[in-house]
This record gives structure tokens, sequence and C-alpha cells, in this order.
């Protein structure tokens, strides 16, 4: 008989935030009436296909144990590191011994708290008969501009067959684990998961997702995430 592949969450929670300003890390501002990390882990929670959700926190962490889900079955930790990818690797360590290969990770951002039920739901369903894996993806909807670091603008980029890759990302824990491992030999940089994945000359998935998953990376991106989720609470 054979088991069925089980799904494990891991949330990126590690990042100092330095383009968001000073105060507490963007994933520990609050929304309403919880925070953005709260918000994030929340979405994956609710998708009762993922069993356990691990989420990567700084090193020194002191905000984590005051919140709820530090008390959650469902949730556990892990120390990330230095760039996004070493706490992906760190969450992947956790789950060696739990994980099978041919598992899937649910790699999300904490700083994406309007992830939305049906997105995530829908990437689930395409990714579980696709061989690779996919992402939430955006195709790009504004004109592009390339500059030589001078800040005028050089020339237009056609953006014909151009995504904008979102989190969640979905691929299996032995892929992903190898594809890490082989950037680190090739000393290649990872943004996301997906672009690991595609130095094993693998083609990810683009899954088109919503625009309004977005990631806070500015503070005015708070005001956004606020009122998104107000009109979801409102049913809109
Ligand atoms: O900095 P940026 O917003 O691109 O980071 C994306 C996500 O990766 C954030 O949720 C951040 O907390 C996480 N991250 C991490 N470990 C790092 C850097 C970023 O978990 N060293």
């Amino acid at each position: 008989m054979t088991m069925r592949a089980r799904r494990w969450a891991v949330v990126l929670a590690a990042g100092r935030g330095e383009r968001f300003g000073a105060g507490p890390p963007k994933q520990y501002r609050c929304v309403i009436d919880r925070t953005v990390l709260e918000w994030s882990i929340d979405a994956l929670l609710a998708e009762r296909r993922i069993d356990t959700v691990v989420v990567a926190l700084a090193p020194g962490d002191r905000r984590w144990r005051r919140l709820p889900h530090a008390k959650n079955a469902r949730v556990m930790t892990c120390i990330g590191g230095k760039k996004r990818e070493h706490s992906l690797s760190s969450a992947l360590d956790a789950l060696q011994g739990r994980a099978a290969d041919r598992d899937w990770v649910v790699a999300h951002d904490a700083a994406r708290p309007c992830l939305h039920a049906r997105d995530l739901a829908r990437l689930l369903d395409e990714v579980d008969g696709d061989p690779v894996g996919g992402l939430l993806a955006v195709p790009v909807s504004d004109t592009l501009k390339r500059d030589e670091g001078d800040g005028r603008s050089r020339g237009t980029v056609d953006r014909a067959n151009l995504w904008r890759a979102l989190t969640p990302q979905v691929f299996r824990y032995g892929v992903l684990r190898r594809a890490l491992a082989l950037c680190v030999d090739r000393d290649r940089a990872v943004t996301d998961e997906a672009s690991a994945v595609e130095c094993l000359g693998l083609k990810p998935l683009l899954v088109h997702g919503r625009t309004d998953n977005i990631k806070i990376t500015h503070p005015e991106d708070l005001a956004i995430a606020e009122a998104l989720l107000r009109a979801r609470r409102r049913g809109r």
C-alpha cells in the first residue's frame, strides 16, 4: 500500500526587513487585530490538507513566544539564517526524518498576509498532478523600464511572457533539498524556491494568482493589507 504524500508548510519569517525601516520587523507589525506573521500562518492552517507549519525565525527572536501560535500543536519553529535560502534550508533540516522525499513543501513568505484561501487551494490542486511543482504568479501588467544605474530610462523591456513570482511555492521535499544543494555548490543566487528548482533544469508550473497577495515591503503596504483584509472580512 502506498502512503499519500503529506504537505508541510514553511513560513519564512527570519528576515530583518531592512527596506521597511526602524522599529519591529515587518512580520511583527499589527494589521487590524494580529501580526502580519499570524495572518500568514492562519492562511496556511486554514487549509486542512496542510499537516504542519514550520516557521523559520530570526536568531534571538523574542516576539514569537508571545503569540498564541507558539502553543499550537500544528506549528513548529526553527532558526533561520542570513539569507532567505538559508532560512528555507534550516526549515528543511527541521523536517528531516519526518518528511519523505515525495512529500510536498508549501513555502510562504511571512510578509504575505493576504494569501486567499481559494488561491492556496487552487495551487495545491494544480500542483498535485504535476511532475515538478509550481508557484503562484501574476503576469506583469506594467510597462517595464531598464536604467543603467543612473535612474534614467534607457529602454523598455518587453513584458510578454513575464510573470511576477509570488508565494506559496510548492515542491517535493526531495527536489527542494537537491535544488538547494546544487545552488550552494554552484554559488547561484536563490531568490525563491522556483529559482532553485530551475537550477535542476526543471520548469515549475506558473499558477495564476490574485494580485492582492501583496508582500509587505514598505510601511505604506500595511495600510493596503489592512484595507484588503477588512474588505475580505466583510465578504467582498
Ligand atoms: O526581504 P523579503 O521581503 O524579500 O523577504 C521575503 C521573506 O523571506 C520574508 O517573509 C522574510 O522574513 C523571509 N526571510 C527569511 N530569512 C532571511 C531573509 C528573509 O526568512 N534571512
